[in-house]
């Protein structure tokens, strides 16, 4: 049997009966980074053999680790934190299990991505997990433009270094939406910073953000601060008082800090009706 095995993103009790029993019970622990991975072991007395999976080695690995299986091996595969796979090795070797006949089974557990919407406080029964964002800007852009329409919440993981960009770009391409951005979930310095994508942004600016951050933003239609029919009254009224309709997009687009493009296509429309 091949078990998937989540473990803390943080704090080390984030961890469940059944994963410290598996891990105690298998005959080999596929780990991340194995130095890692001893802590958590050290800290529950857990003595199993452990061996590294990796990026670096994913593939070739993924063959050896998947004849100890096919031999009636048990081994649990971890990541340095949280779920395997996610944003995480595991990916090779669990289609490799799969393909050979191997048993998988999810041990479930912590992932920041879970964490941080289970605080977020916007809506989570419709979600799109993003991950990273390209590092180089060019791309993010593109990337941020794609989700534009997208209504359900965005969850994305960023580098410290890289927070700031990231916010502000957002802030950009998708408005101003409501968003928390959460930093070092479960730990010492845990930290919830909720409010728009520009508040978020200059609140952080001329800081050095320091450990680790998940951002969720609200989807499309929620993160509108104003409902669609006050909307359209509105720019009806202005249309009606001889105003450009590039003027009326621009007024409506700064009030309300929407996306300009999405205000003038219904700019358009209410012009058309009259
Ligand atoms: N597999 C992990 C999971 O299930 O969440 C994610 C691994 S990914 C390589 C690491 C990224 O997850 C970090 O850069 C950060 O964006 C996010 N992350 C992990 N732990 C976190 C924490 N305690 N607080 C906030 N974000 C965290």
């Amino acid at each position: 049997m091949l078990y998937v095995v989540a473990t803390p993103i943080g704090n080390l009790e984030d961890i469940t009966l059944r994963a410290l029993r598996v891990l105690r019970e298998v005959d080999l622990i596929a780990a991340e980074d194995t130095r890692h991975t001893r802590k958590l072991l050290t800290r529950y007395e857990i003595d199993t053999p452990l061996t590294s999976y990796h990026d670096g080695n994913e593939r070739t690995k993924a063959a050896s680790l998947v004849k100890r299986l096919e031999a009636g091996e048990d081994i649990a595969l971890v990541s340095d934190a949280g779920t395997p796979t996610i944003s995480d090795p595991g990916y090779h070797l669990i289609r490799a299990a799969a393909e050979g006949g191997v048993p998988v089974t999810p041990v479930p557990g912590v992932s920041a991505a879970t964490a941080a919407l289970s605080v977020c406080g916007l809506a989570t029964d419709r979600f799109a997990f993003q991950g990273f964002l390209p590092a180089k800007q060019g791309k993010r852009r593109e990337t941020l433009r794609q989700l534009q329409d997208d209504d359900r919440t965005l969850v994305f993981y960023e580098a410290p270094h890289r927070i700031g960009e990231a916010l502000t770009d957002m802030h950009e391409i998708l408005g101003d939406r409501a968003v928390l951005v959460g930093r070092e979930l479960t730990k010492a310095y845990e930290e919830l910073l909720r409010g728009s994508l520009s508040q978020v942004a200059a609140a952080l600016d001329g800081t050095t953000p320091r450990g680790e951050f998940v951002i969720v933003v609200a989807g499309r239609d929620e993160a509108s601060p104003v409902n669609e029919t006050m909307l359209r009254a509105e720019i009806a009224k202005l249309l009606q008082a001889g105003r450009k309709a590039n003027e009326v997009a621009k007024l409506m687009t700064q009030t309300y800090s929407l996306v300009k493009r999405d205000v003038y296509k219904v700019v358009l429309e209410v012009a058309k009706r009259r």
